[in-house]
């Protein structure tokens, strides 16, 4: 997500074996695969072929073990700072454009899917792959390396962290330095650092050896990949919005690979430059033309300790999916995905927006004679900090929801009102 314009800002997984203990009612079971379903739960059962076995009851529970979609783990991992997608629209490229009947790249470096071209209406998915990042401004004359923020960081996040960053040649390893506390006066210590009052410190010894190795204008990102810390709740440098161009590409997939086609036309676009200004969403919307959009990107979940519901309302992690109401939401597009969520009995939360989003739903919805716009959140904690929080089942249940509106479409069906 990036900022609202206004001052109040803000392949199916694959099978994995599971090495499991020696002694299950008394015969000796070497190994149990588990395998997760499309809806991300899992079934354990032994190795293809095996005969049919029934766990004793703890033991199934023990072997649930949740596992992360492997396209959703790469777009996660993927360094994308806007402006520099590349390994992440190679992540999209990767996975998507096999199932598309369609694919473009554009000037941007949006990517662009389309399933079933000849159809009605053209509905667009939207969710931006950028992150934040730090671009190198200035190297000195003892070689450090000062930057600027890429999106909306909070400083005080920045300092201490080990970062990649991106050149010419290949990843080169730093770290953001500031001067130790030791060294601060006691009212230093109360303040956040200024970003020129940070650094990165490749380890280089000179202006000249750090010039080597990095150049103006290359992007550094925290060096801190996907895990998940319990059941299917994930920590990750860039949920946002990763976990949206996933959502998108994903849906796409699973509509490609389904018997029942949609009758609408179905694009599904990663956008780039969100976090800078909803900057890929618009010559995207432009292009692709679509009477319906859904923009898919994080929220906040408002369940942790210090996170005041009267001001910024009740939201979970886990919840499901949240459905966006209010002014950049066109009524008849929120009320479908209700109904949808609704029918295939899928968990989904409200928020209300008095604004155009900090999403690319605000620059969608503007496009060309207008869009009828909705937009799906993910519950997330911890926004445009290097360790973010989402459940991934409430990423999988925002696949099944735009599937089955996908699917509910009819010809002629545009949210006009
Ligand atoms: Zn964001």
């Amino acid at each position: 997500m990036g900022h609202p314009p206004s001052n109040n800002g803000c392949r199916p997984g694959g099978g994995a074996e599971l090495k499991i203990g020696p002694v299950v009612s008394g015969k000796w079971v070497p190994s149990l695969l588990i395998v997760p379903d499309r809806s991300g739960s899992e079934t354990a059962g032994l190795p293809a072929g095996g005969p049919p076995f029934i766990f004793p009851p703890d033991m199934a529970k023990k072997a649930k073990v949740y596992q992360a979609p492997e396209f959703v783990v790469d777009l996660l991992n993927a360094r994308s700072p806007s402006g520099y997608e590349t390994e992440a629209q190679a992540v999209f490229d990767r996975y998507v454009e096999p199932s598309a009947d369609e694919y473009r790249r554009d000037a941007l470096g949006n990517r662009i899917a389309t399933l079933n071209p000849e159809g009605d209406p053209v509905l667009m998915l939207a969710g931006h792959m950028d992150e934040l990042g730090l671009i190198v401004t200035f190297i000195n004359k003892e070689g450090y390396l000062y930057f600027d923020t890429i999106g909306g960081h909070d400083r005080i996040m920045i300092p201490g962290r080990r970062v990649n960053i991106q050149t010419r040649n290949g990843v080169i390893k730093g770290v953001t330095g500031k001067r130790a506390v030791h060294l601060m006066s006691s009212a230093d210590r109360e303040k956040v650092p200024q970003i020129h009052h940070m650094w990165i410190d490749i380890g280089a010894g000179s202006q000249k050896e750090a010039k080597s190795l990095v150049e103006i204008g290359d992007v550094a990102t925290y060096d801190q990949s996907f895990e998940l810390i319990r059941g299917s709740v994930g920590v990750a440098r860039a949920f946002d919005n990763k976990v949206g161009a996933f959502i998108v590409g994903e849906t796409l997939r699973r509509l490609a690979a389904a018997k029942r086609k949609p009758r609408a036309r179905v694009v599904a676009v990663a956008t780039v430059q969100e976090e800078i200004g909803v900057r890929g969403a618009t010559p995207a919307a432009y292009s692709v033309d679509p009477h319906l959009a859904v923009a898919v990107d994080v929220g906040h979940a408002t369940d942790h300790p210090d996170c005041d519901q009267r001001k910024y309302g009740e939201t979970k992690l886990g919840g499901g999916p949240i459905l966006c109401r209010g002014a950049n939401i066109n009524p008849l597009v929120l009320e479908k995905l209700i109904a949808c969520a609704e029918k295939e009995k899928i968990p989904f939360q409200m928020e209300a927006s008095p604004r155009p989003t900090g999403t690319d739903a605000r620059a969608i919805q503007m496009g060309r004679g207008g869009v009828a716009t909705g937009l799906i959140s993910i519950p997330l904690r911890y926004m445009h900090t290097p360790s973010e929080i989402v459940d991934l089942r409430d990423v999988e249940n925002s696949v099944k929801l735009l599937a089955a509106f996908a699917l509910s479409l009819t010809k002629g069906e545009y949210a006009h009102w």
